[in-house]
């Protein structure tokens, strides 16, 4: 017998989760990247051996990404080396923000919350209570609700040091835009998947290294054959099902993006092709700062973001085992800033950091990086395209239908979820 033929179309995290998955399968598997590097959205930029590696944009993970995780370590990643793991903390500059102690995520909540004394005890009881509604409800609610109505009635310093800030970094879409229902599921999530799941994982690897590179030699020890540089063109169908560019395959899994996605599809699968098409995406930006001899009060801090301060989160890379001195700001939910330009973006996160921390030596800019559609904007009701597009054509990427929004997490489970659904061989 022959092994069935796939073909995989995108080589971000969901098309390399459907690779590992197929190939384990036992489907010959064929991975078309067009460019140059896998990764998609999450990977490195510039070659490995070209001196210190920048990301296109920090990510971070959380305990409950139980998909993603499997995935790194199907492809031989040592989690440990992987990732600086700590319960959830939000440092801020110069205080200590909420800090959930280690133990069962539920427990370990309340307890963090209980002991956190910066909020008056009422805000603390009056999150518990909602909270506590929340799950009554089994962290579900009205789809067309947004996450600024759904905690309308927490106190504003709650909104505003706890809602607010996860929302944006979970969804990457400001409160009074998000989808309330999406941000409930992540909230269920990190809370109920068991010890930890409420962990930040930070990554101490370059995103590269982290996945594409070790998925890469995985697959191609397996006989997958990984083409980059090839950006797939033309789909259609032909006797034996799928053709891709002229060359013919049983089955075939779109991991590229809802727009690429939209383009192929646009003939065979019209009203797929136009739900794909009509997603609408959220920027990032990513300010990267060198400041010899400079430390951050911890490797994730929290910052407070105002009209003329960009930035929502700051990472100190030293402290996550890349390059001392170097430091990346985070701005979600990027689309003001976007439209002012990279150089006044720039030089607004460098006024913020210079009001917010204490430096060593004064920090300057490094490089600023934006990436337009980073996420689609996670809103309420959005009505997502699901996996199934024809017979023996699939769809994988953080935007199919699934209860997460634009995540690894997300990429990573629409990839083996494609994956699950070919036929056995
Ligand atoms: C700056 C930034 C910060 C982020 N932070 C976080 C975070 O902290 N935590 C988190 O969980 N998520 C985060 N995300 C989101 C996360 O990166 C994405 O959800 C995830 O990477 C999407 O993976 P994907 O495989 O679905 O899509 P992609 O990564 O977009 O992969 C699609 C791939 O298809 C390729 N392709 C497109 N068209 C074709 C074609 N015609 N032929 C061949 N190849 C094609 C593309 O080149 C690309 O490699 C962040 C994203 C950005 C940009």
């Amino acid at each position: 017998m022959t092994a069935k033929r796939v073909a995989i179309v995108g080589g971000g995290w969901a098309g390399l989760a459907a690779a590992v998955k197929a190939s384990q399968l036992g489907y010959q598997v064929t991975l078309f990247e067009m460019a140059q590097h896998l990764g998609g959205r999450a990977r490195s930029l510039g070659a490995p051996d070209a001196g210190p590696r920048l990301d296109n944009g920090q990510h971070i993970l959380i305990g409950a990404y139980q998909a993603s995780l499997s995935l790194l370590e199907a492809v031989g990643v040592d989690l440990k080396q992987g990732f600086l793991r700590q319960p959830l903390r939000l440092r801020y500059p110069r205080h200590e923000g909420l800090c959930l102690p280690p133990g069962p995520a539920l427990i370990s909540f309340v307890r963090g919350i209980l002991a956190y004394r910066a909020w008056p005890l009422a805000a603390r009881l009056s999150l518990l209570l909602t909270a506590t509604g929340w799950l009554l409800r089994r962290f579900e609610c009205a789809p067309m609700l947004n996450v600024a109505a759904l905690s309308a009635g927490l106190p504003a310093i709650v909104r505003q040091e706890l809602i607010e800030p996860l929302c944006v970094a979970a969804l990457n879409t400001p409160a009074d835009q998000a989808s309330a229902q999406v941000f409930l599921r992540v909230l269920r999530d990190a809370l109920f998947s068991g010890r930890g799941s409420a962990d930040l994982l930070l990554p101490k690897l370059p995103l590269s290294a982290l996945l594409a590179e070790p998925a890469a030699t995985w697959l191609s020890a397996r006989g997958v054959k990984i083409h980059l540089n090839t950006r797939v063109q033309a789909l259609t169908q032909c006797p034996a099902g799928w053709s891709v560019d002229g060359q013919a395959f049983e089955q075939v899994i779109l991991a590229c993006t809802s727009a690429q996605a939209a383009i192929l599809c646009a003939e065979i699968a019209p009203a797929w092709a136009s739900q794909a098409g009509a997603l609408q995406y959220q920027p990032i930006m990513t300010v990267y700062l060198r400041s010899a001899g400079s430390q951050l009060p911890a490797a994730m801090v929290a910052l407070q973001e105002s009209a003329e301060a960009p930035a929502q989160f700051a990472f100190d890379l030293g402290q996550l085992g890349h390059d001392p001195g170097l430091f990346a700001f985070v701005i979600s939910g990027a689309a003001n800033w976007v439209e002012r330009g990279l150089a006044a973006s720039g030089e607004a996160t460098l006024q913020q950091a210079l009001a917010q921390f204490t430096w060593h030596n004064p920090p300057q800019i490094h490089r600023v990086l934006a990436e337009k559609r980073a996420t689609f904007a996670c809103i309420p009701g959005l009505q997502r395209p699901p996996t199934s597009i024809k017979p023996g054509l699939w769809a994988a990427g953080d935007y199919v239908d699934g209860p997460y929004p634009a995540t690894l997490e997300g990429a990573v489970r629409a990839g083996f979820n494609a994956a699950a659904n070919l036929p056995p061989i």
